[in-house]
């Protein structure tokens, strides 16, 4: 690694990744991304991969209209990607059913159903039978559903291996086990950043840094706050089911080779990364809840990771404001994955703006 570049980016998460290919691909020649560890290895990793804007907007407002851009980036980014680096990130359009168990979930479905077919959005309305019918897996206890067409998934660690090669194609300078300690200031402009220990000098840094954002000195992040998330990974092949199947409580989503991933929990619980016996069996009772066919399941793997989130539950994007040449782009929280393909585009859009 060079003593100077025209672009940090400190953070090689699926943000990190996506902005630092989006400007290698507007021509953006020196960008350095810096990663404190190994590239794609926290809760980009530990994600589930949905790309559900209707599923989770209980109203329109603007975030949920930034979400459905970003998914609609989906099939040309996973495109791109795979004519990039031949990997095939398995984005699956399958669709997404989302059920409801009890009284109440029903008459919170119906709320969506109808403010989402008032706004022409894609949604079907299906009795419990109906489910089924399509879901042979989904309880016998299910009242409806709502089938999503547009709410889909992709494979995130897959989706991580692809922007990995992407960017080292497209020549960017990537240093993995280099902490960045702090932002060094010349008044309110950037002049670089100090990283393991030395200088690295750059009128630009973009801060992408997760839940670890707010700890990076000297730079003015809004509180990031880690939410611990836990993930249950079973075995079913044949597969269970072809779609994402969501409840108000818990979800699972089913993966190419067999994996069947059930999740998850919402956890203030600091830094530690761990998996608890509450919390996986916290996820086991709402994915039975789900299809009572998963208790024959065998459990091949169990994980945590810690998701990014900032004030009012809404991601941190764009120039500072204070400091001239200091970018954001963190507090994705739930939806890190679902808003990578547009954070690039606007991210990049405003360095190369601000760059004219
Ligand atoms: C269980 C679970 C399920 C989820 N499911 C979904 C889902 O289905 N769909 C969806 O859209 N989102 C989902 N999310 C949320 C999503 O994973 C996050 O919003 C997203 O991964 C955030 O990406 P990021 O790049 O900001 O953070 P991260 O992936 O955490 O990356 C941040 C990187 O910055 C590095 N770093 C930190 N400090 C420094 C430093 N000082 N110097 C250098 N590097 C540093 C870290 O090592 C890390 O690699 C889920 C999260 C969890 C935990």
């Amino acid at each position: 690694m060079r003593d100077h570049h025209d672009i940090v980016i400190v953070g090689g998460g699926v943000i990190g990744l996506t902005i630092a290919r989006a400007l290698a691909l507007r021509g953006v020649r020196d960008v350095c991304l810096v990663e404190r560890g190994n590239l794609g290895a926290e809760a980009s990793w530990a994600a589930a991969g949905m790309l559900l804007p209707q599923v989770e907007a209980d109203a329109p407002d603007d975030f949920f209209d930034l979400a459905c851009r970003s998914r609609d980036l989906y099939p040309a980014f996973a495109a791109a990607l795979r004519e990039e680096t031949g990997i095939d990130v398995e984005l699956d359009t399958t669709g997404t059913i989302y059920l409801a168990l009890t009284e109440h979930d029903h008459e919170e479905i119906e709320k969506r159903y109808d403010w989402q077919t008032r706004a022409g959005l894609s949604v079907e309305r299906l009795s419990g039978a109906e489910a089924r019918k399509l879901e042979p897996c989904i309880s016998e206890s299910a009242l409806g559903a709502l089938r999503f067409p547009k709410d889909i998934q992709v494979e995130n660690r897959r989706l991580l291996s692809a922007l990995a090669n992407s960017v080292k194609k497209l020549g960017v300078t990537i240093a993995t086990q280099t902490p960045v300690d702090s932002l060094l200031l010349d008044g309110h402009r950037v002049t670089g950043v100090q990283a393991s220990g030395r200088p690295i000098s750059c009128a630009t840094v973009v801060i992408a840094a997760g839940s670890w954002s707010s700890f990076i000195k000297t730079a003015p992040v809004p509180v990031i706050e880690p939410v611990r998330g836990q993930m249950v990974c079973l075995e079913a092949k044949p597969q269970l089911t072809h779609h994402v199947i969501y409840s108000p409580r818990g979800y699972i989503v089913p993966r190419r080779d067999g994996r069947l991933l059930a999740g998850s929990t919402s956890e203030r619980a600091g830094f530690a990364k761990c998996v608890t016996a509450g919390g996986i069996a916290k996820i086991l009772r709402n994915a039975l809840e789900i299809s009572p066919a998963l208790a024959e399941l065998p459990v091949l793997d169990t994980w945590a990771g810690l998701r990014p989130r900032a004030s009012g539950d809404l991601p941190v994007l764009g120039p500072c404001g204070e400091i001239d040449g200091l970018f954001f782009a963190t507090g994705h929280y739930r939806n890190g994955i679902l808003l990578a393909p547009l954070t690039g585009e606007l991210i990049s859009e405003a360095i190369v703006s601000s760059q004219r």
